[in-house]
């Protein structure tokens, strides 16, 4: 081994030994199955340093993550998912390292949750129309605390009987084009990023491969994109390179996670196995220019 090689497995090495990082987890405050206590013992067992949780919209398991890694030891970092619309796409953008108290975001998330609520029963009134019998409190069930969202609405299709699998209830009723389709109330790219901004936080464009183009990201970047989330289940290894050369170009950040949300969607034990290495969590705080969060 040259010198050169070496330097580079002891960096490696350093590296692992900071530990890894998952950057996309859901909770029972959006449409995810565990609760913050659970879901960060679930980051401890699979032996995550650090992990974000990015509800929908919903901020509200933070307290309860932070205090159960600092008793545990996993660093729980401030997240969010937030939706806009970009033409007729719904895009998603994660954001971190916000202050969590910020007196207008939090006014934004409230009222972004009682817009889900509504649609939820535009949703629902449509579906009755087309004869189909769900009940709003069936939805509300699925929720509980969560933001309500349409993965509420489709397992509670499921397991009402009214259609035979998840994926079913998005291609014959709630999906983009179907007939009980609902737009979510529309805020562009733009004002979600100077939330996220005017919250001291970052912003990065969440799964890109889900069906955007490189205009769709040049858009976001001129709106103030700080990063792309590179590392994603759905992201095939030349779609991550793709990403992480986009990423370069552009000056942006990366992130990645496994996008987490337990019970029957996605618990397939890979949990631990999609993130980033601790070293893109401080290239983050360092991007905020404020003392660590
Ligand atoms: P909402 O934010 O209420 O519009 O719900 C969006 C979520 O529904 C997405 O994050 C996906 O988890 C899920 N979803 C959207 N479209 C589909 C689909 N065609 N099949 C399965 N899940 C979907
Ligand atoms: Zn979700
Ligand atoms: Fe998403
Ligand atoms: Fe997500």
């Amino acid at each position: 081994m040259d010198e050169m090689e070496e330097q580079e497995t002891r960096a490696e090495r350093v590296q692992e030994a900071q530990g890894r990082a998952d950057l996309h987890t859901h909770t029972i405050y959006s449409d995810g199955a565990l609760s913050p206590e659970h879901l960060v013992r679930k980051a401890k067992a699979a032996g995550l340093a650090a992990i974000a949780i990015t509800d929908h919209d919903n901020v509200g398991a933070l307290t309860d993550a932070v205090e159960c890694g600092q008793s545990l030891g996993v660093d729980v970092i401030a997240g969010l998912e937030l939706s806009a619309t970009l033409g007729e796409k719904d895009v998603h953008i994660l954001a971190y390292l916000f202050e969590p108290s910020n007196a207008r975001l939090l006014e934004y998330l409230e009222f972004f949750r009682r817009e889900r609520l509504k649609r939820a029963e535009r949703i629902v009134r449509k579906l009755n129309q087309i004869n189909i019998p769900l009940s709003l409190d069936a939805v509300l069930d699925q929720a509980g605390i969560g933001s309500v969202g349409r993965p509420h609405i489709a397992s509670a299709l499921v397991e009402g009987g009214m259609t035979g699998t998840y994926g079913e209830a998005f291609e014959k009723y709630i999906g983009f084009g179907a007939p009980a389709y609902e737009k979510k109330y529309q805020v562009s790219p733009e004002e979600a990023v100077q939330l996220v901004a005017q919250a001291g936080g970052l912003s990065f464009f969440a799964h890109p491969g889900r069906s955007t183009t490189e205009a769709d990201l040049l858009e976001l970047i001129r709106v103030g994109l700080d990063g792309i989330e590179v590392i994603h289940p759905s992201h095939s290894p030349s779609m991550q390179e793709h990403y992480r050369r986009l990423a370069s170009q552009y000056f942006l950040l990366t992130s990645g996670g496994s996008d987490f949300h337990g019970g029957k969607k996605n618990d397939n034990g890979a949990f631990g196995s999609y993130g980033v290495p601790m070293h893109v969590v401080e290239e983050m705080r360092r991007r905020c220019f404020r003392a660590p969060r």
